[in-house]
């Protein structure tokens, strides 16, 4: 897999581009002006692993707001502007570290200009983009991939024309072959950082899954530099699916993988109730070491971004995080020893029993009702044992 070459641009602590891991995003869905319910809800993300966080700024009360909020977040913040230019600059005022607008809809020339100079003198970037909502039907026709990607350079071109290059681009459609057609041609095109997304992607299992085909595909042919997954529900679970999704295509490391096996007729414990309390209790364990993980990737960000600075870099590798250790829950003993044995730490089935596996050896049988705890044991050794070594 070779990563397309995107000029890394720097959003507060964390480097869009580059050789900078994928970052994943969220959006708050409390009412900014709540700051309380704000920094709340951006906290819990921190803890989930969000890395950027963007907020609504949809009046001046929200942009008066934004300062407060910024005191309090650990993690960079986005202000999210449309239509009106005054806002922006309140936002850069305010010390956000990124604007998402459309130059298109902020109106004329000098509107622009004043949020691109004042951009500018903050060093702080602007993502700009183009969704099938806001592509121009009487220039461009009906929305396509051709559409999107040409609505985004329009964007692209007014920032240009300010001498303003500080930018992230972004595509957003329904539609997943459209966006990942999109997408491709403006990575051909451009050597921007790419943020993306599948828009209005729904419900968390639809959502979920329309983002896993739209943004995986890319991300497997080495397009996208961020990426957030767009759910109706809790902005969390956005966090947990990106994370998941970078995990998946070995782009981001996390703490734990969980491997267990679908159950069939021979399985004779109630492997889906222990598989679900080992996740719920290795997350917990992930959340609880997140600020620590985050700060290691922070530093790694940062010296990715420094040493990057020309257009002309080729392209390269994707840079794959440490091994996580493997954590595998088997239902039986037919093919459950064996894979078992290839993860760090494991169990595999048996009647009302478990047998618990460590480093490719078996080690007990123990109790269905003890297995989860006992697991949990083996990996606070396995751990142990390796903090010790290092
Ligand atoms: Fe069935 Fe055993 Fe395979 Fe699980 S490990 S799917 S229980 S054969």
């Amino acid at each position: 897999m070779i990563r397309r070459h995107a000029v890394p641009v720097r959003v507060g602590g964390v480097t869009i581009g580059g050789q900078a891991p994928i970052s994943v995003q969220s959006m708050t869905t409390t009412d900014t002006r709540d700051v309380a319910a704000t920094v709340s809800q951006i906290h819990r993300l921190e803890d989930a692993g969000c890395d950027i966080v963007r907020v609504a700024v949809p009046d001046e009360e929200a942009a008066a707001a934004l300062s407060a909020i910024k005191r309090e977040s650990k993690i960079p913040l986005v202000a999210d502007i449309h239509f009106d230019y005054r806002l922006a600059l309140a936002a850069t005022q305010a010390g956000v570290d990124k604007l998402r607008i459309n130059p298109g809809n902020i109106g004329d020339r000098d509107r622009v200009e004043a949020v691109a100079k004042a951009a500018k003198e903050h060093g702080i970037p602007i993502r700009i983009g183009a969704n099938v909502g806001s592509i121009d039907k009487s220039r461009y026709g009906e929305p396509s991939a051709d559409s999107l990607a040409a609505s985004a350079l329009d964007q692209v071109h007014i920032l240009e024309d300010l001498a303003f290059r500080d930018i992230v681009i972004s595509l957003k459609a329904f539609d997943v072959p459209m966006t990942i057609e999109a997408y491709r041609k403006v990575a051909g095109a451009l050597s921007y950082p790419l943020h993306l997304g599948i828009t209005e992607a729904g419900l968390p299992w639809e959502g979920t899954i329309r983002s896993a085909v739209g943004i995986g595909t890319l991300l497997a042919e080495g397009i996208g530099d961020t990426l957030r997954v767009s759910l109706t529900g809790d902005p969390v679970e956005e966090v947990r699916v990106g994370i998941e999704l970078l995990a998946s295509l070995n782009l981001r490391s996390r703490a734990y993988t969980l491997l267990s096996c679908p159950t069939c007729g021979r399985c004779e414990i109630d492997l889906e109730s222990i598989a679900s309390e080992v996740r719920r209790r290795l997350s917990e364990r992930e959340e609880k070491m997140g600020s620590r993980d985050k700060m290691a990737r922070d530093l790694k960000s940062r010296a990715a971004g420094g040493s990057l600075t020309s257009r002309q870099l080729p392209s390269r590798p994707l840079a794959t995080g440490p091994r996580p250790l493997r954590v595998a829950v088997m239902g039986c003993v037919v093919n459950g020893p064996g894979e078992a044995e290839m993860a760090d730490v494991g169990i595999a089935g048996g009647a009302g029993v478990g047998m618990l596996f460590s480093r490719g050896k078996a080690l007990r049988k123990v109790p269905e009702d003890r297995l989860v705890d006992e697991l949990m044991k083996e990996i606070d050794e396995l751990e142990h044992d390796t903090e010790g070594a290092n």
